[in-house]
């Protein structure tokens, strides 16, 4: 399937979005009956919401009464998803080879490869090693070769989740999957949103997978999509771009990606970075030093708030509109940069070196 019909800067402007680009969202927004999953909001709805209406750059095909929608992307692989988790699988001469098994799919991964395959699943891919992405892997039977990253195998085994059986075959920095005339490239590129967060390319379909790091249309999850490695999870944006691909999978949220969402979201975390340094370097703890006097915790807490909401009312007016539910993640991401610019980067502000 294309996916030009989901251009994701179709309205808004390098400055942002204007009031009446925004209003003219909110009429869109509130005139789409079902967007699938868990977003359906109607006029009603829309008008009472405490949060902004979901731009229509961040929706995504309804999903069928049935719970899920799996459409071919090209080239035999098909994506899958419920519309609030996504999955891909390649349908081979040999067998189907699968990409992550979440939980909220669960059996209707094997109903949605057996509406295009009789074919058998002879591989399972693991993108990372959380429940959230592959808690269903204990649905595929026991012959199946699983792979994942090495550090997957540490981290499940410390895990000892049942519903995740530990890969059978791992890699250290890239891993050639050939099956049946088909291929998938599996490639380390170090700690991001996880320890043993893998890219998956598809270099014949032009597809890119790597969970958790981009999240098409919308503003990452909260803290910064709760990764394990901040600066990681930064470099990965380039690091995604570097791949061949024009269509992206990220495992969340309503719809498919492309090379354009992976940018703008770039230009999201660059804009937070920037707006949280200078709110670092803005916020005066003065005050809250006399206002608690004695309690460094409630002093502290008082800083890091006034840095992340400083940082967020810069954000919003870019954002607020180009990206869903950035009146909604902000504030978290801006808490998550910040810590990540004093511990990783030393930008410590009035709490650096005394002078
Ligand atoms: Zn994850």
């Amino acid at each position: 399937m294309s996916t030009t019909n989901h251009e994701p800067h179709s309205a808004g402007t390098e400055s942002g979005p204007s009031r009446r680009s925004v209003l003219r969202y909110s009429a869109l927004a509130a005139a789409v009956p079902a967007v699938g999953g868990l977003l359906r909001p109607g006029a009603a709805e829309a008008a009472e919401a405490a949060y902004d209406p979901v731009p229509p750059t961040a929706l995504g095909p309804e999903i069928p009464a049935k719970g899920y929608l799996v459409q071919e992307v090209r080239g035999g692989l098909y994506w899958l998803t419920d519309g609030t988790y996504q999955m891909m699988f390649l349908v081979t001469g040999e067998g189907v080879v699968v990409v992550d098994a979440p939980p909220t799919l669960g059996h209707n991964i094997l109903r949605a490869i057996g509406e295009v395959t009789a074919r058998p699943v002879t591989h399972l891919v693991y993108s990372h090693h959380h429940a959230d992405h592959i808690g269903a892997a204990g649905i595929f039977p026991k012959g199946v070769v699983r792979i994942a990253h090495e550090r997957a195998r540490h981290l499940l085994r410390e895990d000892g989740d049942p519903n995740r059986p530990l890969p059978t075959r791992v890699f250290s920095e890239s891993y050639r999957l050939e099956v049946g005339g088909k291929v998938l490239h599996l490639s380390y590129q170090g700690p991001n949103h996880s320890p043993d967060n893998i890219f998956i390319h598809a270099p014949a379909q032009r597809v890119l997978m790597l969970a958790d790091v981009i999240f098409p249309g919308w503003v990452p999850f909260k803290g910064l999509a709760v990764s394990s490695d901040i600066p990681g999870w930064i470099k990965a944006h380039d690091q995604a771009l570097s791949f061949p691909f024009d269509t992206f999978i990220g495992g969340h949220l309503t719809r498919l990606g492309t090379r354009r969402d992976v940018e703008v979201q770039r230009a999201y975390v660059r804009d937070l970075e920037r707006f949280t340094r200078e709110a670092a370097a803005s916020v005066d703890p003065a005050p809250m030093f006399a206002k608690y006097p004695g309690n460094a915790w409630a002093v502290f807490k008082s800083y890091l708030d006034a840095v992340a909401e400083e940082a967020t009312g810069r954000m919003l007016p870019t954002w607020r509109g180009r990206l869903g539910a950035a009146d909604v993640f902000t504030l978290d991401n801006a808490h998550v940069m910040h810590e990540s610019l004093r511990i990783d980067h030393g930008v410590l502000g009035p709490f650096g070196i005394r002078p």
